[in-house]
C-alpha cells in the first residue's frame, strides 16, 4: 500500500509540469482526485487493512493528495485557461511614441496676424465660402465688366453663387450686420482659377477694417506699420504705392523691405529691394452706401494680404505647393 501511494504520487507529480490545457488539468485532477480517482479508490481500500497499519497509510495517502493538490493549484495559475491563453504582455517594455501633433504653418501665422491685431483692439469676424455674387463683387463696387469677375479668376457655381474669391464680402456681411464704429479682422480661405508655384486653386487671406468718425490714412499707415514690425521685425520698413482697388478710395500696395536681402536685391525680390504684401486703402464712399452707412458721417480703412505669402517670406519658402502636401519632412520644421 505504502509503495502504490508513492508511485501515485511520483507520476502525478511528473505529468503535472507537462500540462499544457485547461483540458488537460482538468483531465488530471479527475484522474487522481476525482470522486472515482486513483487516490480515493485506493482509500477505500483502508478498511481491509489491519488497525495498526491505518494511521500511518492514512497519514501517508493525505499528504499524498495535498502534494498533489498543491502542484494542481500551483500548475493551474500558470495555464488559467488553454483558450485564454493570450499572448504574455511584457509590463517592462517601453510604451510606443506618439508624436505630438502641430499646428500648421499657415494656422500659425494666421493666429499670428489675427493675434496682432486682436491686440489692437480688432474683433474677430467670418463668412460663407461660398458666397453669393452680391456680396463678393457688387456690393464692393465692382461692376458687371470687371476683369475680377472674368471666368478664368473666379470658381462660379451658378449665375448667382460663387467661390468667394476673397474675403472682403466680409466686409459687407458685417457692416450690414452692425453699426460704426467697427473694427474687424476676418481670416479665411478663398478661391481662384490659378496654379503656379506662387499660386494655388485655394488660399488664405486676413481681411481687416475699421469704420469711425474720422477714420484716416494716417491711421492705416500706422496700424499697417505696427503690424509688419511685429510679424517681421522692427528693422523691416515698410512704402505705400498708389494703386487700384474698386472697393477703396484711395488704395494703395504696401511693400515691405525684401526680407532675404534687406534691400540690395535678390532673386527674390526681383532685383528691386522690395516685396509687395498686401493691399488697402479708405472703404470707397460707394460701399458704404451699400451697406446703409452715411460716408458724410464715417470713414473707414480696410486691407487684405495673402497669409501664405506672409509665411513664404516669413520663413523663406519658395513654393507655395509645399504647404499643401503635406509632407511630414517640411511640416515638421514649424
Ligand atoms: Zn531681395
Amino acid at each position: 500500500m505504502e509503495e502504490r501511494l508513492q508511485k501515485i504520487r511520483d507520476e502525478a507529480l511528473k505529468a503535472i509540469p507537462e500540462i499544457k490545457s485547461q483540458e488537460e488539468w482538468e483531465a488530471l485532477r479527475i484522474k487522481y482526485l476525482g470522486r472515482k480517482g486513483i487516490l480515493p479508490e485506493l482509500l477505500k481500500q483502508m478498511g481491509s487493512l489491519p488497525a495498526e497499519l491505518r494511521p500511518r497509510i492514512g497519514q501517508l495517502a493525505n499528504a499524498v493528495k495535498k502534494e498533489i493538490e498543491t502542484a494542481l493549484n500551483t500548475r493551474q495559475v500558470r495555464v488559467p485557461s488553454g483558450r485564454q491563453a493570450a499572448p504574455k504582455t511584457d509590463i517592462t517594455l517601453p510604451g510606443r511614441f506618439i508624436p505630438p501633433g502641430k499646428l500648421h504653418p499657415i494656422t500659425q501665422i494666421t493666429s499670428e496676424v489675427c493675434d496682432i491685431f486682436e491686440r489692437l483692439g480688432f474683433a474677430m469676424a467670418e463668412g460663407p465660402d461660398v458666397e453669393l455674387d452680391y456680396y463678393n463683387f457688387e456690393a464692393l463696387n465692382i461692376p458687371r465688366d470687371h476683369p475680377a469677375r472674368d471666368m478664368q479668376d473666379t470658381f462660379y457655381i451658378s449665375e448667382n453663387v460663387l467661390l468667394r474669391t476673397h474675403t472682403s464680402p466680409i466686409q459687407v456681411r458685417t457692416m450690414e450686420r452692425q453699426r460704426p464704429p467697427l473694427r474687424i479682422i476676418a481670416p479665411g480661405k478663398v478661391y481662384r482659377c490659378d496654379s503656379d508655384i506662387t499660386h494655388t486653386p485655394m488660399f488664405h487671406q486676413v481681411e481687416g477694417f475699421m469704420v469711425d468718425k474720422g477714420v484716416s490714412f494716417a491711421d492705416l499707415k500706422g496700424l499697417l506699420t505696427i503690424f509688419v514690425h511685429q510679424i517681421f521685425d522692427e528693422q523691416t520698413s515698410l512704402r505705400f504705392r498708389p494703386s487700384f482697388f474698386p472697393f477703396t478710395e484711395p488704395s494703395a500696395e504696401i511693400d515691405i523691405l525684401c526680407v532675404i536681402c534687406r534691400g540690395s536685391g535678390c532673386r527674390v525680390c526681383s532685383q528691386t529691394g522690395w516685396l509687395e504684401v498686401m493691399g488697402a486703402g479708405m472703404v470707397d464712399p460707394e460701399v458704404f452706401r451699400m451697406v446703409g452707412y452715411d460716408p458724410e458721417e464715417v470713414t473707414g480703412l480696410a486691407f487684405g494680404m495673402g497669409i501664405e505669402r506672409i509665411a513664404m517670406l516669413k520663413y523663406g519658402i519658395d513654393d507655395i505647393r509645399l504647404f499643401y502636401e503635406n509632407n511630414l519632412r517640411f511640416l515638421k520644421q514649424f
